[in-house]
């Protein structure tokens, strides 16, 4: 049963997707950018429909016209819009080549120290461990990941240290997960896109010191150095603003840094504050149409 927030949330949502209501914001935001940001890929074919639908309204640019526009000031076309993919999951990797056939060029932002590895990101260490049950009734609020983001980096660490140990007991191993390697990174490249740094580990970067923030960046751009990728964007994880990560992401030459706030940007406003807007792979394209518009940013911005 919908609580009537949901059921007014859901009508709103719905109501977005109309073509008037799309055309109107899109006529509105047509000097905005608009940097889609995504995750994992379940659903090829949905996303594939979403390009599809998105490139008939939309311009697509790559990282170079990015980069351009904010070396030169020289305006992107009308009703730009660049796609992104966040935490280098595997099944995003896969789609490399049905992205190139569609004619895009996309930024795929990784965290080295989980690539060409089995470990788990911290909150798929959360997941599991609530899924396997090693979190008592009485513990879900000490663990859940909406108190774990607000702790100060060490003490998320040692928390989510705890559930790895605890798991690690049930499992009779520790935990592994499915990550991509340099060799989906290498192909990802070849097929025409480019890499951006995640940071190293994917921490919540306002709970880190500011040493913490530059190691985190730094690392992780020494890294993909060291196997032949020179990232020139930077994603901040979750989307959380981290003041000594953005002055890092400037010394290293960053040409931007982009946050995750559901909106849409302007390349005049500080090139490493860029909003953008988050968009499921396998959404309807009437989702995407609406998100991309700026009308599903709009109508929930008011309502936040
Ligand atoms: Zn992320």
């Amino acid at each position: 049963m919908l609580s009537d927030r949901q059921l007014a949330t859901r009508t709103l949502a719905s109501a977005l997707q109309v073509a008037p209501v799309t055309a109107a914001a899109r006529r509105l935001s047509s000097g905005r950018l608009r940097v889609v940001a995504y995750h994992g890929v379940s659903d090829p074919r949905a996303l594939v429909d979403q390009i599809a639908a998105l490139r008939r309204r939309y311009q697509l640019v790559t990282g170079d016209d990015i980069a351009r526009a904010v070396a030169t000031g020289e305006k992107l076309p009308p009703a730009s819009l660049w796609l992104t993919f966040d935490d280098g999951h595997p099944d995003a990797f896969a789609v490399a080549d049905l992205l190139a056939e569609e004619g895009v060029s996309a930024c795929m932002f990784v965290c080295p120290g989980t690539l060409d590895t089995r470990v788990p990101f911290w909150w798929q260490v959360v997941d599991h461990a609530g899924g396997a049950g090693v979190i008592a009734p009485g513990e879900q609020t000490q663990f859940s990941r909406a108190r774990l983001k607000m702790l100060p980096d060490p003490e998320r660490r040692a928390e989510v240290a705890v559930l790895e140990e605890r798991l690690r007991d049930r499992l009779g191993q520790p935990l592994t997960v499915e990550q991509a390697t340099q060799h989906d990174l290498r192909r990802w490249c070849e097929a025409g896109h480019e890499i951006g740094n995640h940071t190293w580990d994917h921490p919540c970067l306002p709970r880190c010191t500011d040493p913490e923030q530059r190691r985190q960046l730094v690392q992780a751009h020494e890294t993909l150095v060291s196997w032949g990728i020179a990232p020139r964007f930077f994603a901040y994880p979750n989307g959380d603003l981290g003041e000594e990560a953005e002055r890092t992401a400037q010394e290293l030459g960053y040409v931007a840094s982009f946050l995750f706030d559901h909106r849409l940007t302007r390349l005049d406003e500080s090139s490493h504050r860029l909003s953008r807007l988050r968009l499921d792979a396998s959404a309807s394209v009437g989702r995407a149409r609406s998100i991309a518009s700026g009308a599903h940013s709009a109508a929930f911005g008011i309502l936040r």
